[in-house]
């Protein structure tokens, strides 16, 4: 059976009645679900983002690592909110990617340009 009250809106609730009961869990007790509802609200945490150290954008993997470190230690003081760490986390590990790439690409044109010269006789070594 269907919950015979009505929405905020004064739509028909959609919700499930309670056995036995003309209407839904928050509909027959409103009072109960309002401070289930500030509950919910008070538990989440609000995270002061300015007071985390600052760094700036990070240019290498000893950047990155440090601050993956530090996300790591704010995460786990409470600092930060998990979603945040686990963006950065997620951010870091692409970063690092495409540093591990950068440098491998830098290397391998070096090293074309050595064999380059080297065919052509400018090098000897
Ligand atoms: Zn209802």
């Amino acid at each position: 059976m269907r919950c015979s009250s009505q929405t905020r809106n004064g739509q028909r609730c959609k919700a499930a009645a309670l056995s036995g009961q003309p209407y839904c869990f928050l509909h027959s007790a409103p009072e109960k679900a309002r401070e289930v509802g500030a509950r919910g609200g008070s538990r989440r945490k609000v995270f002061d983002l300015s007071k985390l150290k600052d760094f700036p954008t990070a240019k290498n993997a000893t950047d990155l690592m440090e601050v993956t470190a530090q996300t790591l230690s704010d995460v786990r003081k409470g600092k930060i909110d998990a979603k945040v760490a686990n963006a950065i986390g997620g951010l870091a590990g692409v970063l690092m990617k495409l540093f591990e790439h950068t440098t491998f690409e830098e290397r391998l044109t070096r090293l074309e340009a050595f064999r380059e010269e080297y065919v052509r006789g400018k090098r000897t070594h």
